[in-house]
């Protein structure tokens, strides 16, 4: 098969890694860039312009969209899917995943253990936004935040509701939730693909820090995940519509408790952590779901 790995940059260790899994499985990959792409609508003839040539010999695509670009990523994805080519993440779960006050929506409605959290449209009433999570310590986050930057902690109410003032202020939205102290500065990412998990790692945040994110200095290894562990994580990608997802957990008294579900999950430090050929997984996920060239039949 002929796929394309959607990408701004071909140098990304998860672009080259997923261009390097095609290649030893025989496959033929290119990586495009999702916002050079032209989208074309016509009756019955959706097609993609890419640097002056259609696009019309792609059977699938594995989309790597960065969250700034959502908006213009999707549409290419969904264009794609106009074409009938299989894509790895559809463009609504895409969607779906971007916001993550829909995605808690949807994981609370569908049983899934998460931290206590509170969304408000600005409001002054600190009091009840503290209360309604059982008080002090909380975690006080940005609802466009990534990679760690926009989330605080704030230990007493006194300073947590001056920091729920202060963005609201700004505004800025912000969801107030829970601190999960037990989890002591660690989370588990679970890597899942097409219904299961192929790999699993913990991160640790560095001395002195609750986050973490690798990005904030945490360090990471590979984890055995518990029954339940597991089952929480291919539930969550498969509520959220996600054939490709990695699901950030932390481990509390009362189970796992999901934090968000990332729809463009980053490959080096799953793949370093555990050893695991992640971007073969998410090749042949695509071989199972790229319909082979049909024998045909002769007929008379
Ligand atoms: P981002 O999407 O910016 O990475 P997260 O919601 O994943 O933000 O939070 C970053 C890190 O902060 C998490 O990986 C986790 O270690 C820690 N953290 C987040 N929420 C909580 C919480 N409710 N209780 C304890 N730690 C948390
Ligand atoms: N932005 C990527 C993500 O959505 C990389 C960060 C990571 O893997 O923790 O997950």
């Amino acid at each position: 098969m002929k796929v394309a790995v959607l990408s701004r940059n071909a140098n990304l260790y998860s672009t080259r890694r997923l261009v390097e899994a095609c290649e030893e499985r025989g496959h033929e990959a290119v990586v495009v860039d999702h916002l050079r792409c032209t989208i074309v609508m016509e009756k019955n003839k959706p097609s993609i312009i890419y640097h002056g040539h259609t696009l019309d010999d792609i059977d699938a695509i594995i989309p790597r969209i960065g969250a700034s670009v959502t908006f213009y990523g999707s549409a290419v994805v969904r264009q794609f899917e106009m074409m009938k080519v299989f894509t790895a993440v559809e463009s609504q779960a895409l969607i779906r995943s971007r916001d993550k006050l829909r995605s808690l929506q949807i994981l609370s409605r569908a049983g899934l253990g998460l931290p206590k959290t509170v969304f408000t449209n600005y409001s002054r009433d600190t009091d009840s936004i503290l209360n309604a999570v059982g008080g002090a310590p909380v975690i006080i986050k940005l609802l466009e935040g990534t990679q760690g930057l926009g989330v605080v902690l704030a230990d007493n109410r006194k300073s947590a509701a001056s920091v729920i003032e202060a963005f609201h202020g700004l505004k800025a939205r912000v969801i107030v939730q829970e601190f999960v102290k037990e989890a002591g500065g660690a989370d588990i990412r679970a890597f899942v693909v097409d219904g299961k998990v192929v790999g699993a790692m913990k991160r640790q945040a560095k001395e002195g820090e609750f986050r973490s994110n690798l990005h904030r200095g945490g360090t990471s290894a590979i984890i055995k995940l518990s029954r339940s562990e597991k089952a929480a994580a291919i539930n969550a990608a498969k509520k959220m519509g996600l054939g490709v997802a990695g699901v950030d957990m932390l481990q509390s008294k009362r189970g796992p408790l999901i934090l968000e579900v990332n729809s463009s999950p980053g490959l080096e430090g799953i793949e370093k952590a555990t050893n695991i050929d992640i971007a073969g997984k998410i090749v042949e996920f695509l071989e199972h779901n790229v319909a082979k060239p049909k024998k045909r039949i002769q007929k008379d």
